[in-house]
């Protein structure tokens, strides 16, 4: 009889859709090159979106959840990778259009592995994860557009989450006067250590607010969308900015032009899932560089993946701190 392994599956059963853990054989794999042994898969908000079936995720069924992995490459038909390497891919469709990392094993295209860089463990790779590789891109939009450290304070949304907290370490690092903005006060000797240097409540954010207000901020990282995010826009700086990568308080953004046309201020779209090759090995590189160690330890813990249908409506409530690493093997 063939090895059976096992994967979290969403798929449709008498109509309905359904989501559950699942015995696979490598036969039942996609037949791309590279054959991943799984270590470990992290949890974000997408993946709560997918296990909960708040939202369509998968595109296809029946499909693997599970938007990141790391892991060790077990077979490979690609001239580029090897047995033996150790690999980590965030996004490219998986879980939405390709099997995903919810699963001890998995085959994909060599062209969506990145090589583990050698300052981190595959745990540690999966800690930062999609939400921190993006909080990463977020940074580097920031400063590609030009923003540098200044006394002008930087505020990051959505603070305490995954990729809040990722963006939160990195800027204060970097030397920004950062400020936190989040719906839970009990997390702020939690946000004071990853480096934040002031803080603002959520709901003070989540008011309907004037197209153009104070001036506060020289720049944002968002992760929350809607009305935070236009009055976040409505107290950027003249010629600062925002990056902006998530909607985990709404998909709308009920804001007006006067910030971009009165102030120059730009909003800078960030997608973390078809980011080309060289820019995900940049922000890896970067994240090698510049997120501390020690605070990415304070910021994540493991779980089992026997596991993860119980933690996935927490992270759609808001109630996880930081980056949940999902241990396959557990
Ligand atoms: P988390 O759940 O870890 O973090 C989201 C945080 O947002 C929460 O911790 C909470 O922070 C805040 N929040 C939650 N609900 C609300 C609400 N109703 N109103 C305002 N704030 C709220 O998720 P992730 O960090 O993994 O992802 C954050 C967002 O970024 C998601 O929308 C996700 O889809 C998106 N994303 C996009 C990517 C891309 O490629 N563009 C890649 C990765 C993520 P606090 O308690 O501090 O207020």
């Amino acid at each position: 009889m063939s090895e059976t392994f096992t994967a979290v599956v969403a798929d449709k059963t008498d109509g309905k859709p359904t989501v559950g853990f699942k015995k696979l054989t490598l036969a039942d794999l996609p037949d791309h090159e590279v054959l991943v042994d799984v270590a470990y898969s992290t949890l974000n908000y997408k993946d709560g979106l997918a296990l909960t079936g708040k939202s369509p995720i998968a595109r296809k069924l029946p499909m693997v959840c599970g938007i990141d992995l790391a892991g060790t490459v077990a077979e490979s038909r690609s001239p580029y990778w090897q047995p033996g390497d150790k690999v980590i891919v965030n996004g490219f469709g998986l879980s939405e259009t390709q099997w995903g990392g919810y699963s001890q094993r998995q085959r994909l295209k060599p062209e969506w592995l990145v090589r583990l860089p050698p300052a981190f463990s595959l745990e540690q790779a999966m800690a930062i994860g999609t939400a921190g590789y993006t909080a990463m891109l977020c940074v580097m939009a920031l400063e590609n557009y030009g923003v540098k450290p200044s006394e002008r304070e930087v505020l990051v949304t959505g603070a305490a989450g995954g990729v809040g907290s990722v963006a939160v370490a990195l800027l204060a690092k970097l030397g920004y006067p950062v400020v936190a903005a989040t719906g839970r006060p009990e997390a702020q000797a939690y946000l004071a250590d990853l480096g934040a240097k002031g803080f603002i409540g959520r709901a003070e954010l989540a008011e309907k607010g004037g197209p153009l207000q104070k001036e506060r901020w020289a720049a944002a990282v968002d992760s929350v969308g809607s009305q935070i995010l236009a009055n976040v826009l409505a107290q950027i700086a003249y010629g600062g900015a925002v990056a902006a990568c998530g909607l985990a308080g709404g998909m709308d953004l009920p804001a007006t032009v006067f910030p971009f046309i009165l102030r120059n201020v730009a909003l800078l779209g960030v997608d973390s899932v078809m980011a080309p090759k060289a820019k995900r090995e940049a922000a890896w590189a970067r994240l090698a560089r510049d997120l501390p160690i020690a605070k990415l330890a304070a910021m994540s813990e493991v779980q089992p993946l026997s596991k993860v249908m119980e933690l996935a409506p927490k992270i759609i409530a808001g109630q996880i701190r930081g980056r949940v690493v999902i241990d396959v093997n557990a």
